[in-house]
């Protein structure tokens, strides 16, 4: 049985945050047993972009300090960091409160730039992988995802959150490749499996900080903090993530990563055989994240493999000029070319080259990047089927 473990934290307070992350590693063997002395621990964050800790974004500076003040009770060996897609890690760790925390405890960053190749010899869409060599040459890894929800992907939490072992604006280049949202999905898992493969016999440790989650059309800045007040470890990300969608009361059908990891057997995703230990799921009964606006059915979903079908059937990046500061972000990640930019002027949108990977709203840090609003032909065709 593959086992979850929940502990309920209702601030970020430093000792409340370390109690409840050390209960429920105490679940799942306790410290002792899960960072053997001396290891070599790499601490991932989720550093998605410099957004304040406030917007529920990225990983917390009290979460990552509680879990570095445990870890360093094991080893001092200890590195940190994350690959954002647009802006170099210190920058971002600056501007979410992460790099304070780090200068404290005296932890080095890694630059992520050495790079090595990881195999998934069973994969559907990627084989192999370029990644971060720091990531993998480590004992342990500890994965601090939030609690979040995410316009594509409909959430991301654990699985996804290793996302950031492909190296800043490679992760764009993804999407072209496999241009729909269940093709991404596979290559998510593509790259998840490869992880594990790479992992065998080191420990890979999720902790999802979910003290202040996120909601709605996730996974950055148009999205809206969600005080959830919860903390979930496991050592199965697939386990984490499907506990985590029946505590936010989320559909787990339209959580695609997941569903595809579960029939490539990656990890557990059926609740019943999944052991829940710590806090109780009913404890959260009155839980409920806004899920993304206009998310897509498994019937949509498949329909989307048709690629002119896009224009009219889904909702397309729109600028929203009172907001813009024509900073450029959304231009630089684009990998479809979908979006330029003049001197001085707005980014302006080719429709038709847009695989609608919103990876421009992701990164924009003016959330000046809306939802159009659907076409007729989507409203009709694309509205839930299950
Ligand atoms: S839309 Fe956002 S990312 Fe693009 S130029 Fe404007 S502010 Fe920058
Ligand atoms: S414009 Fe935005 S949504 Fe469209 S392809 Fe480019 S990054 Fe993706």
């Amino acid at each position: 049985m593959s086992k979850v473990a929940i502990a309920k934290c209702q601030q970020y307070e430093l000792e409340q945050v370390k109690t409840a992350i050390k209960n429920t590693l105490d679940h799942l063997g306790g410290l002792n047993q899960l960072i053997p002395q001396n290891a070599k621990v790499f601490i991932k964050i989720n550093g998605l972009g410099p957004f304040s800790p406030s917007m529920g974004i990225t990983t917390h500076p009290v979460f990552v300090q509680a879990i570095i003040q445990l870890v360093k009770t094991r080893t001092a060996n200890i590195l940190i960091g994350d690959n954002p897609a647009t802006k170099e890690i210190h920058h971002v760790m600056k501007k979410n409160g992460v790099y304070d925390v780090v200068v404290q405890e005296q932890i080095p960053i890694f630059n992520g730039k050495t790079l090595t190749t990881i195999h998934n010899p069973s994969a559907k869409i990627y084989k192999t992988f370029e990644v971060s060599q720091e990531m993998l040459d480590t004992d342990v890894l500890i994965n601090l995802p939030k609690l979040k929800t995410h316009s594509l992907t409909y959430v991301t939490i654990a699985q996804k959150n290793l996302f950031g072992f492909i190296y800043g604006l490679s992760k764009g280049g993804w999407h072209v490749k496999a241009s729909n949202p269940l093709q991404f999905g596979e290559a998510l898992n593509d790259l998840y499996g490869a992880i594990l493969h790479a992992f065998k016999g080191k420990t890979l440790l999720h902790l999802c900080d979910g003290i202040i989650g996120l909601e709605g059309d996730g996974p950055s800045s148009a999205g809206h903090p969600k005080q959830a007040e919860v903390i979930l470890a496991s050592l199965d990300a697939v386990s984490l993530d499907r506990v985590a969608i029946e505590l936010m009361h989320l559909n787990p059908e339209k959580a695609f990563v997941n569903t595809i990891a579960q029939e490539r057997g990656y990890g557990e995703g059926h609740l019943k055989n999944i052991t829940i230990v710590g806090e109780p799921l009913s404890t959260f009964q009155d839980l409920h994240f806004v899920p993304p606006g206009n998310t897509v059915s498994q019937f949509g979903l498949k329909l989307l493999k048709i690629k002119p079908l896009r224009n009219f059937v889904l909702e397309h990046p729109k600028i929203d000029h009172s907001l813009c500061i024509k900073c450029g972000e959304c231009v630089r990640i684009c990998s479809s070319k979908a979006m330029t930019i003049k001197a001085r002027k707005f980014p302006e949108l080719k429709k038709n080259l847009c695989i609608r990977c919103w990876c421009c709203a992701e990164v924009c840090p003016q959330n000046a990047i809306k939802k159009s609003k659907r076409p007729l032909v989507g409203r009709i065709v694309l509205k839930d089927r299950m």
